[in-house]
């Protein structure tokens, strides 16, 4: 059927040859030749129809072409607000894990890294191009090696794990403990990567440790305080009765020597219980607000004396002012820096740092936040094995038995007991065989 245009076409062109005719040729009716007329105005007739056809065509062509303009650009919208949100979707999930104080991070079965947001990144020392394909054992701390590949096997073959307690290894060397969660997921049955988040409880296990060390101390103190003063009384009388004795006695008797033996025997039990009122009431200091630089040098120059070790001090020139009994801070100095002597029979060096600190609230110390000075005194001795750290401070705890070295281990838990008087503390670093660490921490002058 044609169409309006193309008649509509078909009728113009005939009316404009049906005038042009009119107008410039002979019209009169009927005429020679005529039917050239009729041809020529049916073949104008016939053209402007398929003018007509044709700009029918045209125009469907450009109707058909903006609407499928139309539709490209619909589209072209749709999937620029679907990359946009997925865009928002993955800076969504992305500040979520980035700004999340838990270390989250997936491994692959193979055991290398996939992804780790940025608290686990800053938290081991890693630039974020580091993190991809990273072998995941290298930042768990070789000790922990066997219960980790346990508990990954575990995952990998779909059994549930529990709560995993481990120890990260930061890239400058730092120690983190970690504890949290894990799981596997499977694609068609095959694991495809293990999900992990954790929580870094380094200050909170040290706390723990630190109370549980202070508790057990107290405790030990209220026992062997009560004790040492019953016993002190006892010697007390003893004393006394062998001294009158011994008065009593003339001057050749033989039984002097005994006496003289039996009044040692009890300076000696003397002198002991002394250690414990000292370690159970940390004396009763008489403390005043004091610049610790030179007590400090010559407490560790006076206990170094004689030994093949050298010393070096690296002390603040800022130091705080701490309020302190000198002997009393004398005698911690003096205890740890001759453990230091005993810790490096074969000579070497001892480390003497000090340097202003400010304690946090959440400090792993158990002492008050606030400004204080921090002492560290490092040798390189034989160092401290992890199962005797938590017991270095107890007295009594000693593994000096031998004739040369013979120990009390009574040094260390005087200088805790007078350490917690100050209002300071003490605490260790050490690995067994590469020296030891002890941290002084004393409260600033207010
Ligand atoms: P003592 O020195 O009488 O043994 P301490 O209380 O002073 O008692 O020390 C307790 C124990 O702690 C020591 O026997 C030793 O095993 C360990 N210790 C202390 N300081 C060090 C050190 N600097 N290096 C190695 N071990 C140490
Ligand atoms: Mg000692």
């Amino acid at each position: 059927m044609p169409s309006r245009t193309s008649l509509l076409y078909a009728i113009t062109g005939g009316l404009l040859a049906i005038l042009i005719h009119a107008l410039f040729f002979e019209t009169g009716w009927p005429y020679e030749n005529s039917y050239l007329h009729v041809f020529d105005i049916l073949s104008w007739i016939l053209i402007a129809f398929f003018i007509g056809r044709m700009k029918e065509g045209w125009d469907r062509r450009t109707r058909e072409l903006e609407h499928a303009n139309a539709e490209l650009q619909k589209e072209m919208e749709e999937r620029q607000k679907a990359e946009q949100a997925m865009r928002e979707r993955e800076e969504l999930f992305s500040d979520l894990f980035d700004n999340s104080r838990d270390m989250i991070q997936s491994i692959a079965p193979d055991g290398r890294i996939i992804y780790a947001n940025r608290a686990w990144r800053e938290n081991l020392g890693f630039a974020k191009n580091e993190v991809p394909g990273f072998p995941m054992f290298e930042v768990i701390h070789p000790d922990c090696h066997a219960h980790c590949m346990e508990r990954f096997e575990a995952l990998l073959s779909g059994r549930e794990v529990d709560k995993i307690e481990t120890e990260f290894v930061a890239r400058d060397g730092r120690r983190i403990m970690v504890e949290g969660k894990c799981n596997c997921k499977f694609v068609d049955n095959k694991p495809v990567a293990i999900r992990g988040i954790f929580r870094d409880v380094t200050e909170r296990r040290k706390l723990e440790i630190e109370l549980q060390k202070a508790q057990k101390l107290e405790a030990i103190g209220i026992l062997a305080g009560g004790i040492a003063h019953d016993f002190n009384n006892i010697l007390t009388g003893l004393l006394a009765v062998i001294t009158l004795v011994k008065n009593a006695l003339p001057p050749e008797s033989e039984q002097i020597e005994i006496l003289e033996e039996a009044r040692q025997s009890c300076l000696q039990g003397k002198e002991l219980t002394g250690k414990f009122i000292t370690f159970a009431e940390g004396g009763s200091p008489l403390k005043k607000c004091i610049n610790i630089r030179e007590l400090l040098q010559q407490s560790v120059e006076i206990a170094l004396r004689g030994a093949d070790i050298a010393c070096q001090f690296a002390l603040a020139a800022d130091m705080h002012e701490v309020l302190i009994d000198a002997g009393q801070m004398q005698q911690v100095f003096n205890n740890v820096v001759i453990n230091a002597r005993e810790a490096m029979v074969n000579g070497g060096e001892v480390r003497v740092r000090a340097e202003n600190q400010q304690v946090g609230e959440d400090n792993g110390l158990d002492v008050a936040p606030g400004a204080y000075l921090r002492i560290a005194i490092t040798d390189q001795g034989v160092g401290i094995p992890q199962e005797n750290l938590a017991r270095i401070f107890d007295p009594y705890f000693t593994t000096k038995r031998m004739a040369s070295q013979r120990g009390t281990g009574f040094g260390l838990a005087i200088c805790y007991s007078i350490m917690r008087k100050h209002g300071g503390t003490i605490t260790v670093e050490s690995e067994n065989g590469k020296g030891t660490t002890f941290y002084i921490y004393l409260p600033a002058c207010p």
